[in-house]
């Protein structure tokens, strides 16, 4: 009897220590990253201070022609200018989405989501968006939410309409060619640089906007494409942030992304 119990507690506390160590697989009670972001007014004032701070640089940036926000970038001078936003936690706020949703998380289960809920905006964006067109801005939104063809419906890529029309719910005006998924085109992979830098060709890039690291910093992530040649760690991510020190909140603006994002894969 005495071992049986002794036996019982043992196995309680390796499933305790197992539990502590693995990703929960439901968001649980005290989850404070999505109570954050769904409660804090502290998230609300946050992100309408990047956005404060960004739509203060315009101009600077508007009128300074050897300004741009993607490094390496030349011969831009005569370009017109644009800025490059993220969509999700950076344009479109889901928390809603992500409170709710029935764990593991797939690419579908927040497209179905989201052509059924009319999207809100993360705080501040509107106004700078706005703000950025009025001073001629070109304005890309750049997702890694992905192409892919459902079996039950006919288009090839209804992710597609289903950011714009997202967008277009903010009450802001966006046509196709300034949205782009991951794999809309086969080279288009989740390492954004290679849009970014497609932008680039036709473009004065001013400004990068998102929510996650590697929404402005290329080889960011634990699962790589080329150009990169090996995974993202945290300590490379860490002197990513001094190696660019000079781009946030200045020209770089990130947003808080405590519920999701590359910063959760990263060893
Ligand atoms: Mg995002």
């Amino acid at each position: 009897m005495k071992t049986t119990r002794r036996l019982a507690a043992v196995t309680a506390l390796a499933m305790l220590a197992a539990c502590a160590t693995q990703a929960p697989t439901h968001a649980p009670d005290k989850d404070y990253g999505h109570a954050w972001v769904a409660h804090s007014s502290d998230y609300a004032a946050l992100t309408r201070q990047v956005y404060a701070v960004a739509t203060r640089d315009l101009e600077r940036f508007v009128a300074d022609k050897s300004w741009t926000a993607i490094p390496g970038q030349a011969g831009a001078e005569n370009l017109p200018p644009a800025v490059i936003l993220d969509v999700d936690e950076t344009v479109i706020n889901n928390v809603d989405f992500q409170l709710g949703f029935e764990r593991p998380f797939t690419d579908r289960k927040l497209e179905m989501w989201d052509r059924e809920h009319v999207a809100k905006p993360v705080p501040g964006v509107i106004e700078f968006i706005k703000a950025a067109k009025a001073a001629g801005v070109a304005v890309f939104y750049l997702t890694n939410r992905p192409c892919e063809k459902y079996e039950d419906e006919a288009a090839a890529c209804p992710q597609k309409q289903t950011v714009i029309d997202g967008i277009r719910e903010l009450g802001l005006d966006v046509e196709p060619e300034f949205v782009s998924l991951s794999y809309e085109r086969p080279e288009w992979t989740k390492e954004k640089l290679i849009r970014r830098q497609a932008i680039g060709e036709n473009y004065r890039v001013i400004m990068l906007f998102g929510d996650d690291f590697a929404d402005f910093v290329q080889c960011a992530r634990s699962s790589f494409h080329p150009p990169c040649t090996e995974p993202a760690t945290r300590a490379s991510r860490a002197a990513d942030v001094l190696t660019y020190e000079h781009y946030w909140g200045n020209g770089w603006y990130i947003l808080p992304g405590p519920m999701h994002g590359s910063w959760t894969s990263v060893r």
